[in-house]
């Protein structure tokens, strides 16, 4: 067991932050502290500079070998589309409210594929009348539905069929995605006899095959795995005749959050050539967390510290409701303090948690941080994937401010909900005030 890394060291290792002496923690050389006196904690911030470095990084790692779809999911905010549509990239949806986010931001319809293994006939037919630029069909039965529906529209469908390659990618249970017993793909075996079938369909374009098998993956391996199946798959259907043009090879690539390596954009585009690369395929890669998280930060302020056996609870303003990954995954981020001194006082272990009512609103246990006391200000990092998505107001909580920074300048991209925002389209029918 390694010791966690200190909030010293994992600034060291993010070249986007650095600490200043007065100011203390800065992000991509912002004080996180004058966002915070301004709007308050919790709040969310991500460097616009981070995600197009990090767009372009991949993008030249690729070399032209695979276009970006960005996974929207991770962070739908019309702010981040923006900023990766106006850099060329794609989009991969899983709703039509992730399709609608796309397009309000700007991105065509046909520039957006469309995954997930619950697509509902009227997703369906929202995305085939704009002009959807994939489907990405998870099951026998959804190819019959997605048939259905654009035979109807009088529309041709372009579809992939999502393979589930029985591939372990080595990462958290609630994250896999490409094993025998997960909802997601069409079964290995079954491809062949379904991608036939497909072709004889009516409103249907089969364009391909298109596999994800999971998220956070930190090593080439199960990409390696994966792909070469999917590159067999490819030459056994051209064999049988049929026309296979694209394989979207998902997203899934891992970021550091811990002690972990993050998978380097040339190792994956190296297993993209080796294992597809002379198929003569339009090939696709869909990452999310990749691309945004290390760009984000969670603000919060420490209420109280609580004294207790074993160790002290450092009770935070920001809980599982705005960031849910350590309650849902058990996820390990880090936490730095955000003034300069603390952040390299000697650390001692604490827990750190939530104010929501339930156990789990934990974001670190035995954790080692220098003293914090009410007030003090902490940066819980690699908060830009999978963090503002997954809010809730649990516990009546508001949505926290969402600010983005670019170079010197930073604006609020959406303010902290108000409390009469809370109740917003809540309505209290007559019978509820009867009492009996
Ligand atoms: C979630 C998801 C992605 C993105 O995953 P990351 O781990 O964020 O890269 C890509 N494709 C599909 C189909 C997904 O469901």
């Amino acid at each position: 067991m390694h010791p966690d890394p200190s909030p010293a060291e994992l600034i060291a290792a993010r070249p986007q932050f650095s600490l200043h002496a007065m100011d203390g923690l800065l992000l991509e050389g912002v004080p996180l502290n004058a966002i915070a006196d301004a709007l308050g904690t919790p709040c969310w911030v991500y460097a616009a500079g981070v995600m197009r470095a990090r767009y372009r990084a991949l993008a030249a790692a690729l070399d032209g070998l695979a276009r970006i779809h960005y996974a929207v999911k991770a962070n739908d905010h019309l702010a981040v589309l923006r900023l990766f549509s106006a850099l060329g990239a794609g989009a991969d949806v899983v709703s039509g409210g992730e399709l609608a986010r796309a397009r309000r931001a700007g991105m065509a319809a046909g520039d957006v594929i469309f995954s997930g293994v619950g697509k509902t006939v009227a997703e369906l037919r929202e995305a085939l009348a704009a002009g959807i630029g994939q489907i990405n069909v998870e099951s026998a039965e959804e190819l019959a539905m997605v048939s259905a529906v654009a035979d109807a529209m009088g529309r041709e469908a372009p579809v992939a069929l999502r393979v589930n390659p029985d591939i372990d990618a080595g990462t958290h249970p609630k994250i896999t995605t490409g094993l025998r017993g997960n909802k997601f793909g069409i079964p290995f075996d079954d491809i062949p006899a379904l991608y036939a079938h497909a072709a004889r369909l009516p409103g249907l374009r089969t364009v391909g095959l298109a596999v994800h098998i999971g998220s956070q993956i930190t090593e080439a391996g199960p990409y390696r795995a994966a792909l070469d199946r999917i590159a067999g798959l490819v030459r056994a259907l051209r064999a049988a005749g049929e026309r296979v043009t694209r394989v979207d090879c998902g997203g899934g690539l891992g970021i550091a959050y811990r002690h972990e390596t993050a998978l380097a954009p040339a190792l994956l585009a190296g297993v993209l050539r080796a294992s597809l690369g002379g198929l003569d395929l339009d090939l696709v890669v869909e990452p999310g967390r990749w691309l945004v998280g290390p760009a984000g930060v969670l603000l919060a302020s420490v209420v109280l510290v609580k004294n207790a056996a074993p160790r002290p609870f450092v009770v935070l303003d920001a809980a599982m409701n705005d960031l849910l990954r350590p309650a849902l995954y058990d996820a390990w981020h880090g936490i730095v303090p955000i003034s300069a001194a603390a952040a390299r006082a000697a650390p001692m272990p604490v827990d750190v948690v939530g104010p929501v009512c339930e156990s789990g609103d934990s974001f670190a246990t035995n954790r080692p941080l220098p003293p914090l006391v009410p007030g003090s200000r902490v940066a819980i990092l690699e908060a830009g994937a999978y963090g503002a998505v997954m809010s809730s107001t649990y516990n009546a909580r508001p949505l926290a401010a969402e600010v983005m920074i670019d170079g010197a300048q930073w604006a609020v991209i959406r303010p902290r909900q108000t409390r009469d925002e809370l109740w917003r389209g809540e309505v209290v029918p007559p019978f509820a005030e009867a009492s009996g």
